[in-house]
């Protein structure tokens, strides 16, 4: 039996999204490409609120993670972490050699202005990186506050993870002043895993010119000069599935309106919260609680593999928590085409097998 997914990526995907997979092949060099690739621009400036450019790599969202902190940063990178995605991409820096410190806050809190102006002020670093939605402890990060720290130091490249946010909850990309902003596919835009997606400013295209060693598949100085140059074509063969799928995603998110959207996850996030609360605990700091996951702390020490184990005989799954928060946390996905009575359901069988 195929199971209804209510955990942070892979989401469910509709029917007739997984159909466009299917379409038939076109060649990658062809004018068709060209206006499919531009299309699916368009309509991601519109979901992004951007004006910059936007680039697709043929990856999931940490091929553009690693790219932005590889090929952007010319003397240090302050990378700041409220959990397992930020350690990530603290890795990603130290593995690929490019300088780096990581500024951590307590599982469950969020990256504060404070930190971010403390940091920047010592003037090391020329680029930061910020976690927007943390899918570990389901914290959103205060990211207005926090952009209008950044803005203070013009010569730092702004990138921000948006990988379980963007097409959930609003994020609004030129007014942030975010240079690099990277999502992928398998989150809140509800398609397959396998495509990641960035916009990109000129500045941060500048600071990639005065990088010697940036890669070369993950080069987003390359990268860019393609899409420029070559009206929107990409340096090797990209995932035409995850295109022609896309494309048509991004017209049914559009139709059912971006704030439409954005409200519905904020329903779906404050019935699970009120739920948490009344039930369990939350993991977040609840001022910081996303809108997009739910991390419920389980202080009924209830067995989180049983509880999913009989939820998967009624055709549910929910996550489990992530590496050391596993069995002490669990998380619950209310992203992409989820709808709130998909959610009431899934709470109210937890209730009849908890007994609660
Ligand atoms: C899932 C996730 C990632 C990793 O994205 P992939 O597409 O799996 O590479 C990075 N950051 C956050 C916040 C995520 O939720």
């Amino acid at each position: 039996m195929h199971k209804k997914l209510f955990i942070p990526g892979p989401v469910n995907v509709s029917e007739d999204v997984l159909q466009k997979m299917a379409t038939p092949m076109i060649g990658h060099r062809t004018k068709a490409a060209s206006i499919l690739q531009k299309n699916i621009s368009e309509k991601m400036m519109q979901l992004m609120y951007t004006k910059k450019q936007i680039m697709l790599s043929t990856s999931s969202g940490s091929g553009l993670m690693e790219g932005a902190v590889r090929s952007c940063t010319r003397k240090k990178a302050a990378i700041f972490s409220i959990g397992a995605f930020g350690d990530r991409w603290y890795k990603m820096a130290i593995s690929n050699n490019v300088p780096a410190d990581k500024f951590s806050s307590g599982w469950g809190k969020p990256t504060t202005p404070n930190m971010v102006d403390e940091v920047l002020s010592t003037g090391k670093y020329d680029l930061i990186t910020i976690t927007h939605n943390e899918t570990s402890t389901g914290v959103m990060n205060p990211i207005e506050e926090i952009s209008e720290v950044i803005k203070k130091y013009p010569e730092v490249i702004f990138c921000l993870d948006t990988v379980s946010s963007m097409g959930g909850t609003k994020i609004e990309v030129d007014k942030l002043g975010v240079d690099i902003c990277i999502t992928s596919t398998q989150k809140c835009l509800g398609l397959p895993p396998g495509m990641a997606i960035c916009s990109i400013s000129e500045k941060a295209i500048k600071s990639a010119k005065k990088v010697e060693n940036r890669g070369f598949y993950f080069d987003l100085l390359e990268m860019y000069k393609y899409i420029q140059n070559k009206d929107h074509q990409y340096p090797s063969t990209p995932s035409l599935s995850h295109m022609f799928a896309l494309d048509y995603k991004l017209d049914k998110i559009l139709e059912e309106g971006l704030e439409n959207r954005f409200k519905r996850h904020l329903e779906m996030a404050k019935y699970v919260r009120s739920w948490a609360k009344e039930k369990f605990e939350l993991f977040a700091d609840e001022k910081y609680a996303s809108n997009t996951l739910t991390t419920v702390k389980n202080i009924r020490n209830i067995s989180v593999s049983d509880l999913n184990n009989k939820l998967a005989k009624h055709g549910y799954m929910i996550s489990n928590g992530y590496g050391d928060l596993k069995e002490k946390t669990f998380r619950i996905a209310h992203m992409a085409d989820t709808t709130l009575d998909q959610i009431k359901e899934l709470l109210s069988l937890i209730d009849k097998i908890l007994n609660i």
